[in-house]
């Protein structure tokens, strides 16, 4: 209960955001009627609100038959929660847990693939076979606590993702040694929103935004042709923004610490961890984001850049900064952001602007 209701209050912190943001311009919630820019406006729309995957999320499109594109797009979601939440026992990743592998259906194996070429080029950052050290802090049942050494040796002596092996042929997943699990967890809400940005493509919908637990994936631009302003959590006070990004037809996905941890002797432990340790990830980084067409990249890289900090998470962007932006916030609250997208990043708090060279 107690977790439903934070994550109740992470989604109503969402809303003010998204209208909060919207200063002189169209709220994010209303119908659309808006005559800025002397573009009037009166496309239909439909929102939705849907607690999946563990946390609230809102979907609204803009046009036609907006309201059996959301429709479809709510199915879609409860679709791949079903199959890839870790937290159910019928889950097809559940399902593989239990039986140390097996066949992949079509979505799973191509987020098994995409993770684990991730987890290549990000030198292990990015780590599905994760799950073992999550169930020892107790992330995986809210009975959070510091493992004992021992517990904690033993589950990271799992986590090893070069022993999981897929086989295209056969789309047949193999884990190498016995006890490994698998957690998609740093990948699948990203997946989630790209497969749901499809959807609502095929129903003819050319402006949506979707927010699934601070996850913002945009189609096209607002109906009245600016473009969205996407509120970035403070992640240091909870119910502030730290700064405004002006963007459209990209995922913006951000990763922190602040988004599930826990207190123990006066210590905060939170859920990304470093699959070199076992221990909540701490290089220096407060909170990632990553702004990519591809929702799928932008999740796993968002995990990924956290566990890095930020010397490795810089080095990481300047060599594929063709692929994707970034905004990184480190401990003193400076923010670093790729040169791309500093022109339509807003905020208060010390920008430096990173350069590709
Ligand atoms: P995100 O909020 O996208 O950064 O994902 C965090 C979630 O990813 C955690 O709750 C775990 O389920 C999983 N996770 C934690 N650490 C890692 C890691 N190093 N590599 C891959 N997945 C991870
Ligand atoms: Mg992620």
């Amino acid at each position: 209960m107690k977790k439903i209701l934070k994550y109740f209050y992470i989604f109503l912190l969402g809303c003010i955001l998204c209208v909060g943001c919207q200063k002189g311009s169209t709220p994010f919630f209303t119908k659309n009627g808006s005559q800025e820019q002397g573009k009037k406006t009166e496309e239909a729309s439909a929102t939705k609100d849907i607690f999946a995957m563990d946390t609230y999320m809102t979907i609204t499109a803009y046009g036609e038959k907006c309201e059996e594109a959301v429709k479809a797009a709510e199915k879609e979601i409860q679709r791949l929660d079903a199959l890839l939440s870790t937290g159910s026992d019928d889950s097809e990743v559940t399902k593989i847990n239990k039986e140390s592998g097996g066949k992949l259906s079509e979505d799973t194996s191509y987020l098994v693939k995409r993770a684990l070429e991730v987890y290549e080029d990000t030198d292990g950052a990015f780590d599905i076979s994760i799950y073992p050290v999550m169930k020892a802090w107790g992330f995986t049942r809210d009975k959070l606590a510091v493992p004992d050494k021992k517990t904690l040796k033993e589950a990271l002596s799992l986590v090893d993702a070069s022993k999981l092996s897929y086989d295209e042929k056969t789309s047949k997943l193999s884990f190498g040694k016995k006890g490994m699990e698998i957690d998609l967890g740093g990948i699948a809400k990203g997946y989630t929103s790209d497969k749901v940005i499809e959807i609502l493509k095929s129903y003819g919908i050319q402006h949506a935004m979707i927010n699934l637990g601070g996850n913002v994936d945009l189609l096209g631009k607002k109906p009245d042709g600016s473009e969205w302003r996407i509120a970035l959590q403070d992640p240091q006070e909870e119910d502030q923004y730290i700064g405004i990004l002006s963007i459209s037809d990209q995922a913006v996905i951000t990763s922190g610490g602040y988004e599930r941890y826990f207190e123990e002797n006066g210590k905060k432990y939170h859920h990304i961890i470093d699959p070199s340790t076992g221990y909540p990830a701490n290089h220096g980084l407060i909170s990632v984001t990553i702004v990519s067409e591809d929702g799928t990249l932008a999740d796993a890289l968002s995990t990924s850049l956290f566990v890095m900090g930020k010397e490795k998470a810089i080095e990481y962007w300047k060599a594929h900064s063709k692929q994707f932006s970034v905004i990184l916030i480190d401990e003193e609250r400076k923010i670093y952001i790729s040169e791309d997208i500093a022109g339509s990043f807003e905020s208060d708090a010390k920008v430096e602007v990173l350069n590709a060279e």
